[in-house]
């Protein structure tokens, strides 16, 4: 048996491997320049621009960009009209701000279970989680996985919810043909670094419904309708006037991140080619790994993947989870765990939550670990990687 790194054999590789990193161009440089240099470097055309790519990609009719995926989810949350009493049902295998931004209303959060498979809300425990003060679902594409958009959509239908889908994980996702991004009441997007495609920070919420649209744009504008015809305040008394019809944010992106975002964008079908790519190599690779359960996939989903999850099956193991984690870290593959329960966070235990209300997510968050998964790997960086986890696995084979 080869010896570990951790017990000081060589390890796998000689460079730390992280999880996720961006792939920022010579090419994307330029385009930050070229924006940088213009008139408007906020409220500029490259926003507009990238609101109207947004929509190409998505197939949504409107797209709003804004500063962060967080501030997509909290004016989702203002344009579905959410507030004090209602309830707000997701998952807890997520970011905290997937629930976070159902508090930030004054909504509470209601966590629904995932599928043992998939790792996606189980839209059987949606229903099951319904009551009157149900108002909207907040479902995420979990590592990018599209989730049970029919069923899941039938029930907000049967019920009258909002379908709020966070597709922080999954642009460039399809269901059944259709991308993530038209097939929500509204679909919130992240652009953060460790994210698909990066605008350094940065966030969008597109939908189909005009009236949603506007709501989403007062948000995340300070409430303020620039458009006379929709003035409360009737005939406007000049050109300058605009009216503040509701509080809102100023959660604005900038016009050199929309055109970071925007070179970006273009670079997608290549981005997501190459994480399929390494996601088949994975999945070919893991298949003989008893120890290893792997995420399973719906064949409607055709998946641009954000996370490549390994789920330790403890019980065919002699070791926990944080040995495994902490061998490949010795051999130089820096895992990340993805996600601590987010009602296992001292904030939403001081409320009430207890472990237990969600047994699945919590048997999945025992074992699980993200490996290295992002387009600028080299094949050599993902034969490393499964050659780190193997020789783990083999180690602490029982
Ligand atoms: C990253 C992420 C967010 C928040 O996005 P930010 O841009 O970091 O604010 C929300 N939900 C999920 C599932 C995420 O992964």
């Amino acid at each position: 048996m080869e010896k570990l790194a951790i017990f000081g054999g060589t390890p796998v590789r000689e460079k730390k491997i992280f999880y996720g990193r961006q792939w920022v161009g010579e090419d994307d440089v330029k385009a930050v320049t070229a924006a940088l240099t213009g008139d408007l470097i906020t409220c500029g055309p490259t926003v507009l621009a990238l609101e109207k790519k947004l929509c190409e990609v998505t197939g949504a009719k409107y797209a709003v960009s804004v500063c962060n995926g967080t501030a997509a989810l909290h004016c989702a949350m203002i344009a579905a009209g959410i507030g004090e009493g209602d309830e707000v049902i997701t998952t807890p295998l997520t970011f905290a701000a997937s629930a976070n931004c159902a508090v930030y209303v004054g909504a509470t959060p209601v966590f629904a279970d995932v599928d043992p498979n998939t790792y996606n809300i189980d839209p059987d425990s949606i229903e099951a989680h319904i009551t009157e003060r149900t108002k909207a679902v907040v479902a995420v594409d979990f590592t990018g996985q599209a989730v049970e958009h029919d069923r899941i959509r039938e029930i907000c239908s049967r019920h009258g919810l909002i379908l709020i889908i966070d597709a922080a994980h999954a642009i460039g996702t399809k269901y059944k043909g259709k991308p993530e991004g038209s097939i929500g009441d509204m679909t919130c997007f992240s652009f953060h670094p460790v994210k698909t495609v990066t605008s350094g920070e940065g966030g969008a919420i597109t939908t189909n419904d005009p009236e949603l649209y506007r709501k989403l744009h007062m948000a995340s504008q300070h409430g303020i309708e620039h458009d006379a015809s929709k003035f409360v305040g009737g005939e406007p008394e000049g050109p300058w006037v605009y009216e503040m019809q509701s509080l809102g944010f100023n959660y604005r992106m900038t016009d050199f991140q929309a055109a970071l975002l925007l070179s970006q964008l273009e670079k997608l079908p290549g981005f997501s080619a190459r994480r399929k790519e390494i996601v088949d190599k994975y999945n070919e690779a893991f298949r003989d790994v008893p120890e290893i359960f792997v995420q399973k996939e719906i064949p409607e989903s055709e998946t641009t993947r954000h996370l490549y999850i390994i789920q330790l099956v403890l019980d065919r193991l002699t070791c926990t989870r944080r040995e495994f984690f902490d061998a490949l870290s010795a051999e130089n593959v820096q895992c990340q765990v993805h996600y601590v329960p987010v009602y296992y966070f001292p904030f939403y235990k001081e409320r009430g939550y207890k472990e237990g209300l969600c047994p699945n997510a919590e048997k999945i968050y025992r074992g699980i670990m993200s490996i290295p998964l992002y387009p600028l790997m080299t094949d050599e960086d993902v034969d490393s990687v499964i050659a780190a986890v193997k020789k783990v696995a083999s180690y602490y084979r029982k």
